[in-house]
């Protein structure tokens, strides 16, 4: 609970809520903001309403009034949580966490750059050199990374397009000495085709406007994006190489298929360091092994369309990889030395893609979704189960408090052989005829008598399911419907074994090295790559494998309008995701709960100066009864309970008190 704020801007803290309803939590949400107070707490977790303004709450100054604060002696603030890790952290060596959920153009993004600066100017006292170098290298990095993987789109004109996990490692004096970022699933689709009114990746349009001519030259560029179809604005399917001169199309001269404008062949060459009648036969022939045979099969104009599409976007994501892997690099802790740092503790930046419910709902979506679904079900088992476990383990009286458990959802999705991923990936190996209707056949087989599916076939009435290749998903956040086509296409995420040998044997290193696997000839691919399904299920099982062993801090964000206004309070569309955030929840959870809890011995310790009967030492049977006698003498018995190995304070107010009376002692 901050103290230092006037209820004129609503309660700062939603466990102070009179009564814990929904139209309760939406009148403060919507004072709060309509006041400027973007921030507000249930306990721990900081909800944010993005403020579609510059706010002067981010200076040197605000940061000296954070630093080193308890979280409630504050108003809410993104620094007051960044420095609760930051202690945590510092004092309990406890790895820890921050991940940010939100929907797109919510602030995630901001925010994680606002956490990240507050750790820098925080840290680092002495002002060595490495340490400054490893934070501007961390800072700096959001830069680079948000050239080449966000773009403007309908509803963030600075939107990421991938998801991002940044580690910071800290040395035994609290300082950064380096960092590690994961990248999950760039949404490479977009560099071949933009939904009306978006665009492609930053980086493509800031080569154009921001390059030399000499470079462009050398480039084989022209400077009007116009002239590409791969990038200018809401440009149609139909699109072409973007890293040349013009663009790359094929036509058909009876049976044979034909690059129209050849002499293109001749700048990809230069481009890719390679040789000219390699890039011809990639574009346009793969090579496949018949048995013992080993042919050429020409592609049909459309495979040889599908082919440089496939190629463009390939490149762009190992490209992108290539780019992040550099920066960790850089930013990697190098030759630790346990012994003399002392431990190496982290502190992790989750920015993820939120929930996406769009009109026409594809692979991506579903991929998103399911990443959202995993988080929810961390923080159910983070914040509420364990919470709730707890207080049964401490035997202390506990009225259960219902939740939606979404883990039956994520079973859904990801468990094996009746999962939809399992399905998808069981459909792409079907040697015979692989469709996407194969697909959802195969889900309304497996699937028909589960509770979060439904599909046209299951339910022939269904108003919301218009076709018979949709399918829906009872998401905790809502209902989905996925349209089944392209799913098989971009699971398999295929890019001829023919292209990844051209660009393996180019004399370009960077290049070669990028594509390692171009190295097998083709009687030694055996084996099929892993499906992108696969892939981004095995990625986001470690993510949260690897969350799930820190300490949590969140940020919730909201997004208070569709037409970025700094006016307007939506009801309609907060109050949506203040329901799937599960905020409400939250809310109960958290009252039902204590804000602070100690083992009896550690709490003896830090306070047994306020009490004579506990000062120096107590000669009470236990340090239960000691701990007793102490909150009693100071007037706190009602705001406690006592468990069977740790006191539990309910509200942080008692605990801040405890912190001065004993600060009176020291
Ligand atoms: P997300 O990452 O959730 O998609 P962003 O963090 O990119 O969203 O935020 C979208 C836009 O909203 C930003 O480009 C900025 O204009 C505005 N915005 C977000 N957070 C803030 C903030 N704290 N103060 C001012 N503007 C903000
Ligand atoms: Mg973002």
């Amino acid at each position: 609970m901050a103290e230092h704020e006037s209820l004129e801007y609503g309660k700062a803290d939603f466990v102070l809520l009179d009564n814990v309803s929904m139209e309760e939590f939406m009148a403060n949400l919507k004072l709060r903001f309509e006041k400027g107070r973007i921030y507000s707490y249930i306990g721990e977790v900081v909800v944010s309403v993005n403020p579609y303004r510059a706010m002067n709450i981010y200076g040197r100054d605000t940061i000296e009034q954070y630093k080193g604060r308890e979280l409630y002696e504050r108003p809410p603030h993104l620094f007051a949580i960044a420095d609760a890790a930051y202690k945590a952290m510092k004092r309990r060596s406890k790895d820890t966490c921050i991940v940010i959920s939100g929907e797109s153009g919510a602030g995630k993004t901001e925010a994680s750059k606002y956490i990240m600066q507050y750790i820098a100017a925080i840290t680092n006292p002495n002002q060595r050199a490495e340490v400054e170098r490893v934070k501007n290298m961390l800072l700096k990095s959001n830069c680079v990374l948000e050239a080449f993987g966000n773009a403007k789109t309908n509803r963030n004109d600075n939107s990421s397009r991938f998801g991002k996990y940044m580690d910071i490692n800290f040395d035994f004096k609290g300082d950064p000495i380096g960092g590690h970022i994961n990248n999950y699933l760039l949404e490479k689709s977009r560099v071949i085709f933009q939904q009306e009114g978006e665009r492609s990746f930053h980086s493509f349009y800031q080569l154009l406007r921001g390059a030399p001519d000499s470079l462009l030259r050398s480039l084989h560029i022209q400077k009007d994006p116009k002239g590409y179809n791969y990038i200018k604005v809401g440009a149609l399917i139909y699109c072409h190489c973007f890293f040349s001169q013009g663009n790359l199309t094929f036509g058909v001269d009876g049976d044979v298929t034909l690059i129209e404008n050849s002499k293109l062949v001749s700048v990809i060459k230069d481009l890719l360091s390679t040789k000219e009648e390699n890039v011809q036969k990639a574009l346009l022939y793969r090579t496949v092994a018949t048995g013992r045979d080993i042919i050429e099969k020409q592609h049909t104009e459309q495979e040889a369309s599908y082919g440089r599409d496939a190629l463009a976007k390939a490149m762009y994501e190992r490209l992108f990889c290539w780019i992040v892997g550099r920066i960790n690099d850089i930013i990697e802790v190098k030759n630790y030395n346990a012994n003399v740092h002392g431990k190496n503790t982290v502190i992790g930046v989750l920015d993820i893609y939120g929930f996406e419910i769009f009109q026409n709902n594809s692979f991506e979506q579903f991929c998103i979704n399911y990443c959202n679904e995993k988080l929810q079900q961390l923080f159910i088992q983070l914040v509420l189960k364990q919470e709730q476990e707890e207080y049964q383990r401490e035997g202390i009286p506990w009225k259960h408090i219902d939740y939606f458990n979404n883990q039956i959802i994520v079973d859904l999705v990801e468990q094996q052989h009746k999962g939809i991923f399992s399905v998808l990936d069981e459909a792409c190996m079907n040697v015979g005829k692989v469709t996407d209707e194969v697909f959802l056949q195969g889900l309304n087989g497996k699937l028909a008598k589960h509770a979060h599916y439904t599909s046209r076939k299951l339910s022939p009435t269904d108003k919301s399911l218009e076709f018979d290749r949709d399918f829906r998903i009872k998401h905790y956040a809502g209902d989905v419907v996925y349209s089944v086509v392209g799913f098989i296409d971009k699971n398999k995420d295929t890019l001829f074994q023919d292209f990844k040998r051209l660009l393996y044997n180019s004399s370009n290193p960077v290049l070669k090295g990028m594509w390692p696997e171009g190295k097998l000839s083709i009687t030694e691919v055996t084996k099929r790559p892993l499906t992108a399904a696969t892939l981004f299920k095995n990625s986001m099982i470690s993510l949260v494998e690897n969350l799930a062993c820190k300490e949590p801090y969140y940020v919730r964000c909201i997004k208070p309008n569709d037409v970025k206004s700094p006016l307007l309070f939506e009801q309609e569309r907060c109050r949506h995701q203040v329901e799937y955030l599960g905020l409400l929840e939250n809310v109960r959870v958290r009252r039902a709960g204590f804000a602070y809890r100690q083992t009896y011995p550690r709490f003896l310790q830090r306070y047994k100066m306020i009490s004579e009967f506990t000062w120096p030492n107590h000669d009470l049977a236990s340090d239960k009864a000691a701990v007793k006698s102490l909150l009693q003498v100071c007037g706190f018995d009602h705001d406690v309970a006592y468990g069977k190995t740790k006191v539990f304070i309910r509200t942080p107010r008692t605990l801040f008190c405890l912190e001065e009376q004993r600060a009176e002692m020291v």
